[in-house]
């Protein structure tokens, strides 16, 4: 009797592990996992068995990690800004 006759192909939470899932088309949600605004996590099924758990992001941490890289290119340019003006400053 081995363990891999019985392999489900069912799709799990990568974070709490549990089978107790919204299964959609490409995606599924947990439904016992909440991100900070209190939405249930929704993960893609594709990650699901390829990435390692602790490394699959749910969606809407993929989509605030990009927002993260836009503020920051934004604070980049206004330091570079504020920068160029300070160096007119101590070069006149
Ligand atoms: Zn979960």
């Amino acid at each position: 009797m081995s363990n891999s006759t019985i392999m489900k192909t069912n799709y799990y939470c990568p974070r709490c592990h549990t089978t107790k899932i919204s299964e959609y088309e490409d995606t599924f949600e947990c439904t016992k996992c909440r991100d900070s605004n209190g939405f249930p996590l929704e993960f893609e099924k594709k990650n699901i068995g390829k990435i390692p758990d602790d490394e699959i992001l749910a969606l809407r941490e993929q989509g605030s990690i990009i927002g993260a890289f836009e503020e920051l290119k934004d604070a980049d340019k206004r330091k570079k800004f504020s920068d160029s003006l300070l160096d007119d400053d101590l070069e006149a």
